[in-house]
């Protein structure tokens, strides 16, 4: 009985939103989930083919999924680059986004979906991860952000335009953009990024051109999701029919009555606003280069947003915006999003890892397949030696887990190079 993996004993928390039980034994056989419970008559552990884990005293559920990481912004960034986003180098840029999903794999993190980055190569990392060249999490990712003027990532003067190494991708009209989504989907993105304004103060795209993105994307089965802080452009995206809506922060009770209509989820990412004034604190606002009231301003109605949605049955993703900055380091806040919606968005512990994994699985295209421990789903698990029911927070950064299995295979936690730099320009 070759490629079998028996977890013995621990409590098994489902995703589903169960109550924790103690288990038996959950059987992997190949990259799948075999059965729950009792352990299968037929099966001999006395078998030298069978890997064993013993997680008694200990607690077993799905591996995290992260809604939200950029692994190719630039960070950490060199001596003398530019202050916007992105890396020149698209080579030294690829190598960093690598190690950055290598963090977050060997923090638990078994997918990971990806609005955003530079060139395409977020899709080289995860094509790279697919056919077994590195180890990492299963990636689903965007490419540039599509944007009009005035956008986030419409950072430089008009004569500039927006580089291959920014984050944006500037069309004019309706037509560029749908010029764009194709050739993103000819570069092989998963999905489709469009992005509003930074603050979501004014509405920069038109819902028309929202709509005329979502129908080419849609019709070349690739999703749709938008940045859009503001009351306007949540409205518009809603109804052009988007996939997903991240942030949406200023929206009204009437907005968000009509994304609730449209049934479409919001990734809120609390985290990047709470770390901005975690940090901001810590080394001062200048260093973080972001207005820290404005932040307070977001992160207070994120917080209301998450209460509100609960109350309107909309769907919560559940992100972070690790590796979108140099103090959002990989591997260490995947799991912050889960912390900030117990303790200030009103939701339970249970409820939270439910929204990290089963919940999240949409973000990655694989609803139904990961997210969940039961008999048939891809086996992404992962072990701790704490409960996270009962305090959410070890779910952070690695610091109890004690296993992590992508795909049924068992990943090597013990050999852990030094931290990258983030903090500091690379010498
Ligand atoms: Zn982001």
């Amino acid at each position: 009985m070759a490629g079998i993996l028996v977890i013995r004993n621990g409590t098994l928390i489902d995703g589903g939103g169960g109550a924790p039980q103690k288990n038996d034994a959950l059987v992997i056989e190949g990259n799948r989930i075999r059965s729950i419970g009792a352990l299968p008559p037929e099966l001999r552990l006395e078998d030298a083919q069978i890997d064993i884990i013993d997680a008694a005293g200990q607690w077993i559920m799905p591996g995290l999924i992260d809604a939200h990481v950029h692994l190719s912004y630039g960070y950490p960034k060199l001596p003398g680059e530019g202050v916007g986003r992105g890396n020149v180098r698209p080579e030294l840029n690829t190598l960093k986004a690598a190690r950055g999903a290598q963090r977050a794999l060997r923090a638990g993190v078994t997918s990971i979906a990806v609005p955003g980055g530079t060139y395409f190569i977020d899709v080289g990392v995860r094509d790279a991860i697919r056919l077994g060249v590195i180890e990492g999490p299963r990636i689903h990712c965007a490419g540039r952000m599509i944007i009009a003027y005035g956008c986030i990532e419409d950072d430089e003067p008009s004569w500039v335009g927006t580089p291959e190494h920014g984050v944006g991708v500037l069309c004019n009209n309706a037509a560029e953009m749908v010029t764009e989504v194709r050739r993103q989907d000819k570069h092989g993105v998963n999905f489709v990024k469009m992005a509003d304004s930074r603050s979501g103060a004014t509405q920069m795209l038109a819902r028309e051109e929202i709509a005329a993105v979502v129908a080419e994307a849609h019709r070349r089965k690739l999703r749709v999701a938008i940045h859009s802080r503001g009351a306007g452009s949540t409205r518009a995206a809603a109804e052009a029919g988007v996939d997903w809506i991240v942030h949406a922060d200023l929206a009204t009770d009437a907005d968000l009555e009509a994304v609730a209509r449209a049934g479409i989820p919001i990734l809120p990412t609390a985290t990047f606003l709470w770390q901005v004034l975690e940090e901001g604190q810590r080394v001062g606002p200048e260093q973080v280069q972001l207005d820290l009231n404005r932040m307070k301003r977001h992160f207070d109605n994120i917080v209301s947003l998450m209460q509100r949605s609960k109350e309107l049955g909309i769907r919560l993703l559940c992100g972070t915006d690790s590796g979108n900055n140099s103090f959002m380091p990989w591997g260490e806040l995947h799991a912050k999003e889960a912390e900030i919606l117990v303790k200030y968005g009103g939701f339970a512990p249970l409820e939270a890892i439910s929204m990290t994994t089963k919940g999240n699985a949409f973000a990655v295209g694989l609803e139904g397949e990961v997210g969940e421990l039961k008999p048939g789903k891809l086996a992404d698990v992962i072990v701790l030696d704490r409960d996270p029911v009962a305090d959410i927070t070890v779910l952070q950064g690695g610091r109890h887990l004690t296993h992590v299995i992508k795909d049924g295979r068992r990943i090597d936690l013990g050999k852990e190079e030094a931290p990258l730099k983030f903090r500091h320009a690379v010498a």
